[in-house]
């Protein structure tokens, strides 16, 4: 699976994360930002910034 994120563009190790599925969270391992899977189509993983704000 292949993931950017949408933050910093860089590519995501998803790897770690053998079992994602829309809405679960990972980390950019480049910029620390917490994403939030939207949607994994054909290998393309789609996210969007949570936003960490409370
Ligand atoms: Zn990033």
């Amino acid at each position: 699976m292949h993931l950017v994120c949408p933050e910093c563009k860089n590519d995501v190790d998803v790897s770690r994360y053998p079992h994602l599925a829309p809405a679960d969270v990972v980390e950019c391992d480049v910029c620390g930002i917490t994403l939030g899977i939207e949607n994994i189509a054909d290998g393309e993983v789609a996210a969007e910034v949570v936003d960490e704000g409370k």
